[in-house]
């Protein structure tokens, strides 16, 4: 049996903590983390125990968080939260996951397996796997990590926290890549790539012109619109687009 403890950073009410639209950040993470959880379920010998308040209500202090993973005997800890920069809309961006400083091989692991798939579920920038003396990843006893999944004050990363497919497929991420850390099996009849599956074949609203342009001119094949594209297909992508250009 593997115990993980998951925890949604900070409370509803939390100051300071939410969007320049006044977005809750701790609404952000507890998407994902219900997402994850869910998730979680598809696999065999997972049990999981919520560190902060579901309701939101009550932001529960850290030192009580990390004590209830440690006397649970969790066997790993994920901390998820959501990005803030200045707290005024900006161009930054991107997804991070941190550890502990000194951490284990095991935290490390965690996170460089993690954070790449958060990346793709949220299709954003890659700021990689960090360090910060954090009180999550400094008071727990088992392997710790804190993920950062895009920034609420980006004008750019907001689009895709507000977009529920995209948060779902990284609460389905951070649990695949539990579930490959920890070799979880599927139980019966549970689809391995459930990520790419359960994403519809639609496009978010205000990218729908484009993607039905691009279709349509032939540049892509009308398929995963919120799939990341790799250097090789944007090389194709950027041949069709110049050669279309010099007709
Ligand atoms: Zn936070």
């Amino acid at each position: 049996m593997v115990k993980i403890a998951l925890d949604a950073g900070h409370g509803l009410y939390t100051p300071g903590k939410r969007s320049p639209a006044d977005e809750r950040e701790w609404t952000f993470n507890n998407k994902v983390l219900l997402a994850c959880q869910e998730r979680l379920k598809d696999y065999e010998d997972v049990q999981v125990v919520r560190l902060d308040d579901p309701t939101g209500k009550t932001d529960v202090p850290l030192s009580t968080r990390t004590r209830t993973a440690n006397s649970s005997r969790a066997d790993v800890l994920v901390s998820i939260h959501h990005n803030a920069n200045t707290a005024k809309w900006g161009n930054w961006g991107g997804v991070e996951t941190f550890v502990y400083p000194r951490a284990s091989t095991a935290s490390r692991q965690l996170a460089t397996n993690i954070n790449p798939r958060i990346v793709q579920a949220m299709g954003l920038r890659d700021r990689g796997v960090k360090t910060a003396n954090l009180a999550m990843l400094r008071d727990s006893n088992m392997p710790a990590i804190l993920t950062e999944g895009g920034f609420m004050d980006s004008t750019t990363d907001i689009i895709a926290l507000r977009d529920n497919d995209k948060m779902k497929a990284q609460g389905e991420a951070i649990a695949d890549g539990l579930a490959s850390h920890f070799g979880l099996k599927l139980k019966k009849g549970k689809d391995v790539a459930a990520v790419p599956n359960k994403q519809t074949n639609i496009p978010s609203p205000s990218h729908k012109t484009g993607w039905e342009w691009a279709e349509k001119k032939g540049y892509m094949n009308g398929e995963r619109p919120k799939e990341g594209l790799t250097r090789e297909q944007f090389a194709s992508v950027m041949m069709k687009v110049v050669s279309d250009l010099e007709k």
